[in-house]
């Protein structure tokens, strides 16, 4: 047996031969080098970029310019300054967008960047409820994130037309299509337990019976490819702070179907959706494409540093981040089961490649205590009500190390506990 040199990462309780398989999954990761461009605090394993993206080293660079040469030098002008190239503070919403739109599989003219997922939602769900007049029924998974529901049912109750809002669990969808349905509200990776759906199969099934989709790709966007085009998806929004590494409280984005953007009405008809807003018109005219989707002033410190984050995915293979990302989870799977025999830990996230986001989660009977530990440890996870406990990838800065350095803090955790 060789012996590790001794720049090897002593990780004890792992077995050799287990370390230099880890080490060689990690020496052919073609996407190792991204690492170094992330922030990350030292002798911590984070596990949350699914709940707040790492902050990728430009960014402080990027807001400092913004601030001290844009706003404070500049001033007004930067609005406009620089717009020959693209680089004025009006164009900015544009520029983002196109860069999310690669990562999502749609034009760039399809996709606004703006707000919060939450209100996208609002716009895009009255849009489709719009383009489907004669149906009341808003049908979504039973499970879906908090805000998806709540939006919806308010939406519903201020239409004042007697929309309903259906919670189905998310297997039943399919057979939930009823000719009464005029939006399928659904995201594509559950929050809680990481699985997926087959956004393709579900916009087929929905379309075959008039239903519009609208999708959520919180837990989606940046973290793997997403094909909207290709499932033919009608409408879609996510969040610019997860995956994308866009900062707390980053802009959100939007997404409509060029097929839709000649009748999909805005909801919220703002002057920064207007055609041309310094004209200052008294009638509303939409901006062409998915630019009327943006509503008032774009959240420029904000929207600079979520333009740099995505930066980062520039020279990134979207395969590579989606064979990586199973790796990761794999990896993670695997390492896991044997404490699985020994604690009350369910794995609750689908073995299935296909029905996998690029998050792991268990059930455990003290997840919230567990997880407190394992966060003193340095291995930040988290917590979700009433018993989850949920490890999220990130392709882009986790190595195959780390997620033994985690599976040993949960071990370290779980055996203390016992
Ligand atoms: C994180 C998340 C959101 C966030 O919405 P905000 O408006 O940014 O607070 C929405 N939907 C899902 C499914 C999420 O996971």
């Amino acid at each position: 047996m060789t012996t590790l040199p001794d720049h090897r990462p002593a990780l004890p309780g792992l077995a050799p031969n287990l370390l230099e398989h880890l080490l060689t999954l990690d020496a052919r990761d073609p996407l190792a080098h991204k690492r170094a461009e992330f922030t990350l605090p030292e002798g911590v394993v984070y596990l949350d970029g699914n709940s707040l993206g790492a902050m990728p080293r430009a960014v402080p660079g990027r807001l400092a310019r913004v601030l001290h040469g844009e706003w404070g030098e500049a001033l007004i002008r930067s609005w406009t300054a620089g717009a020959e190239r693209g680089e004025d503070w009006m164009a900015l919403p544009d520029r983002v967008a196109a860069k999310v739109a690669r990562l999502i599989g749609a034009q760039a003219h399809e996709v606004a960047v703006g707000d919060s997922t939450s209100v996208n939602l609002f716009k895009v769900l009255a849009a489709a409820l719009h383009l489907n007049p004669d149906r009341r029924v808003i049908l979504t998974d039973a499970e879906n994130f908090p805000t998806d529901l709540y939006v919806a049912q308010g939406l519903g109750e201020l239409l004042g037309r007697g929309h309903e809002l259906r919670r189905v669990p998310a297997r039943e969808i399919a057979a939930q299509l009823t000719p009464d349905v005029a939006a399928v509200l659904l995201t594509e990776v559950d929050y809680r337990t990481g699985e997926r759906l087959d956004m393709a199969a579900v916009t087929a099934a929905a379309h075959a019976q008039g239903v519009l989709t609208v999708w959520d790709l919180a837990h989606s966007a940046g973290a793997f490819p997403v094909d909207l085009r290709g499932a033919g998806a009608d409408f879609a929004v996510g969040c610019g702070y997860k995956y994308l590494n866009g900062g707390p409280g980053a802009p959100a984005f939007v997404f409509v179907a060029e097929r839709h953007l000649p009748h999909a009405p805005t909801a919220l008809s703002g002057w920064m959706g207007h055609a041309e807003p310094f004209e200052m018109e008294c009638t509303y005219r939409p901006a062409e494409h998915a630019r009327r989707f943006v509503v008032g002033t774009p959240q420029v410190l904000s929207l600079s540093a979520l333009d740099t984050a995505l930066d980062v995915f520039a020279d990134v293979n979207l395969g590579d981040l989606r064979a990586k990302s199973l790796s990761l989870t794999d990896t993670f799977i695997t390492l896991m089961a044997p404490l699985g025999e020994r604690f009350p830990l369910t794995l609750v996230t689908p073995l299935d490649h296909a029905r996998r986001g690029s998050q792991v989660s268990y059930r455990h009977p003290d997840a919230a205590r567990v997880m407190d530990r394992l966060t003193g440890r340095g291995i930040i996870g988290d917590f979700r009500t009433p018993d989850i406990l949920r490890f999220g990838f990130t392709p882009l800065y986790h190595s195959h190390l780390d997620v033994a350095r985690a599976v040993l803090g949960v071990q370290a955790v779980l055996e203390e506990q016992a």
